[in-house]
């Protein structure tokens, strides 16, 4: 989107008003191919009439089923994959319907024109692309390509730059966060980087996702430890408890180890938050193997849990594995798993009832205007829960709230996965930016390029 708007183009979200149609696909699980393929063929309606000149599909679904989309869709115009997102200039303005494949080796840095679309106050920074790792239930390795960190410096800065800019809080991605600099190197390579971004003046919290467990070193948790900028939160897929189902999975490591683990980051980061994720009902899981995943859970409390059901996926290792269960036993699986964290939930967040605690204020509820939500340090963007603020207006000192203030809340009611909270102060309200980021990058005016220098407009 950066480089499009870079060069003129104006973005729209209403399909029929674009000229150009851009589809960015995901293929990880089966769910997610179907809706990007979904998303085409509702796309490919609006050739019909309208606007549209040209349909580009874009993105992880174009890696696995290049030509297949090519031969079976005649309304896309052109395909990018993953390693190729710089062409997509070409793929608008050119004729060429295949560009020729390249390897998914692309990965931008703190140049690359980019259009942020998170809420003024938080932005993602990627900072590495692909995975070395060999989980036999995933084909990241063969959409996204082998395991590589963009440059330590390139991340600093754009953090920087995002600071000036308005953000109060990143949240650091890649498919395998913890292996950060490994390829550069650099040993401690994510504690360094995360040292380097905890002395940037305007960000307030930062926080990184998708750790490998056994790449949590000592150095690692100290480093959270040390610095208020570093949120006390990890996010820690651990996939399973059972060291059988760990095994067929290719991750190795059993519960045990895992409660260990668990002991260690909580004992030297007091407090932390602690997020995970499972999949249940993979080939080969017994009841017995569940109830070890049920007992874990259990013993472990975790703060936020996601539980994924299993889904064959044709050219993962795991699809060649027998046992395969019905798709009802493993919703059952997922089900139960679900409803024992969910009384964990419900447990540590009554807990929070009448404290008084920083958050991070993100505006009106989609849902209800009225209602406010913000987060507290212990919820991370998008996938955690919330806290929603119901009077906003009401007492004096916050009347004059705006979304991206730091405040302090405190909680008056909570519920399963979310809280209810009151403002009771305005933190910090002087360092609030009018404007905020819309492309990275070299480029003049890129607000009046998007509204007023535009060609053509695109949907993406
Ligand atoms: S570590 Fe994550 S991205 Fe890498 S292969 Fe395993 S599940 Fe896939």
């Amino acid at each position: 989107m950066g480089i499009l708007a870079r060069s003129g183009y104006e973005l729209t979200p209403r399909a029929e008003e674009a000229e150009v149609l851009v589809v960015n696909t995901c293929s990880f699980i089966t769910p997610a191919q179907k809706e990007s393929v979904d998303t085409i063929l509702e796309m490919a309606e609006y050739k019909k009439f309208g606007a549209v000149r040209k349909l580009i599909v874009a993105g992880c679904l174009v890696e696995r089923y290049r030509e297949q989309i090519l031969e079976q869709i005649p309304e896309v115009d052109a395909v990018v994959g993953t390693g190729e997102v710089e062409r997509i200039l070409d793929a608008v303005e050119g004729e060429l319907r295949a560009l020729p494949a390249q390897r998914p080796a692309f990965l931008y840095h703190d140049l690359t024109p980019r259009l942020l679309t998170t809420p003024r106050q938080t932005a993602y920074i990627k900072i590495a692309e692909g995975c070395d790792h060999p989980c036999t239930f995933c084909i990241i390795p063969q959409l996204r390509g082998g395991f590589r960190s963009r440059r330590f410096e390139s991340v600093v800065r754009e953090a920087e730059n995002l600071g000036r800019a308005g953000v109060r809080e990143v949240t650091l991605i890649g498919q395998d966060t913890t292996s950060y600099g490994e390829d550069l190197g650099l040993r401690d390579g994510l504690p360094l980087l995360l040292e380097g971004l905890a002395q940037v003046p305007e960000l307030c919290w930062v926080r990184f996702l998708y750790c490998y467990p056994n790449q949590v070193t000592p150095r690692l948790l100290e480093t959270i430890a040390l610095y208020p900028k570093l949120v006390k939160y990890m996010d820690m897929p651990l996939q399973h408890a059972s060291r059988r189902v760990l095994a067929r999975m290719k991750r190795g490591s059993h519960g045990d180890a895992f409660l260990k683990l668990l002991e260690r980051i909580r004992a030297t980061v007091p407090g932390i938050t602690l997020r995970t994720s499972f999949i249940v009902g993979f080939p080969g899981e017994t009841q017995a193997d569940l109830e070890e995943l049920c007992t874990f859970v259990r013993a472990a409390e975790f703060d936020w849990m996601g539980v994924f059901c299993y889904s064959d996926v044709d050219n993962a290792k795991s699809f060649a594995l027998d046992g395969k269960l019905d798709e009802e036993v493993i919703h059952e699986r997922r089900n139960r798993l679900m409803a024992i964290q969910k009384k964990i939930s419900t447990r540590k967040l009554k807990a929070r009832v009448g404290q008084r605690l920083p958050a991070l204020l993100e505006g009106p509820s989609k849902e209800n205007e009225v209602v406010w939500e913000a987060r507290l340090e212990g919820m991370a963007p998008e996938i955690d829960g919330k806290v929603y603020i119901t009077d906003i207006e009401a007492p004096a000192d916050s009347a004059a709230a705006q979304p991206g203030d730091m405040v302090t809340v405190e909680i008056t009611e909570s519920h399963a996965y979310d809280l209810v909270a009151r403002v009771v102060e305005v933190l910090d309200a002087s360092r609030r930016l009018e404007q905020r980021p819309t492309v990275q990058g070299s480029t003049p005016n890129p607000l009046r390029q998007i509204v007023t220098g535009a060609p053509l407009r695109i949907l993406a």
